[in-house]
């Protein structure tokens, strides 16, 4: 049986985690926010952190993403994220090429092309954020997020605050993009629809202290 993976290999899902998460505590001052919170993505899972506004989700995905670091714990992640924010943090004086090859200098005219063509707006690349609307926004996010082929994506309420047909829209672009990329994802929202359609795996935060008070598959 020398050549029985599961004989060589005791723990043999151990290999496919991605993101490992261990937040014992994350205060503001006085206020601790987060406890206790203990999670994994593997390889082709995206999971959903689902929980009301205000409980500490963005909080706790920065805390993944490695901008906060003044935190009780610990975290391992790949070196390359792409990361989605709750706003779509865009440059205003750049164009929406401009704001691609800020952060991905080797796209080149052709690879920004092909990332925006992506996300169904190829035509837009010589436009400046404010002429977008806030869902043409969130698709440039998007794109630069998996412009840098990241070994795990970090989406923030990628969908808050689009009108419906907006929303369904991106949910399905999103979803899509993942399905062909198989990049896994850890994404946040308040919506429990949201979190059926796009996730494979469903953590829901209660409390305060936030804590992970229920774990599903989606
Ligand atoms: P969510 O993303 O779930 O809406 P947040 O993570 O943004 O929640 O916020 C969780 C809690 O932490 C809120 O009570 C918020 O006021 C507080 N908080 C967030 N950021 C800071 C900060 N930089 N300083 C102090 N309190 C903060
Ligand atoms: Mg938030």
């Amino acid at each position: 049986m020398a050549d029985d993976p599961a004989a060589r290999n005791p723990h043999p899902a151990l290999e496919g985690r991605v993101i490992e998460v261990d937040i014992v505590s994350k205060r503001f001052g006085q206020a601790e926010v987060l406890r206790d919170i203990g999670f994994a993505v593997g390889a082709g899972e995206v999971v959903a952190l689902l929980g009301p506004s205000g409980i500490g989700k963005s909080t706790l995905l920065r805390i993944v993403a490695g901008i906060d670091t003044d935190f009780q714990g610990s975290v391992r992640r790949p070196d390359r994220l792409g990361m989605v924010f709750q706003e779509p943090l865009l440059l205003p004086w750049r164009t929406v090429a401009e704001n691609l090859t800020l952060t991905h200098p080797d796209l080149g005219g052709d690879g920004t092309h092909a990332a925006l063509a992506r996300v169904g707006i190829a035509d837009k690349g010589a436009a400046f954020p404010a002429q977008l609307s806030l869902g043409q926004q969130r698709r440039v996010a998007l794109s630069r997020a998996i412009a840098g082929k990241p070994q795990a994506l970090i989406l923030d309420e990628p969908f808050a605050s689009l009108d419906a047909d907006m929303g369904a829209e991106m949910l399905a672009l999103t979803a899509r993009l993942i399905a062909e990329t198989r990049i896994p994802t850890v994404f946040v929202t308040h919506s429990e629809a949201e979190a059926r359609i796009l996730g494979t795996r469903i953590l829901r935060l209660s409390g305060r202290p936030a804590t992970i008070t229920g774990e599903e598959a989606a």
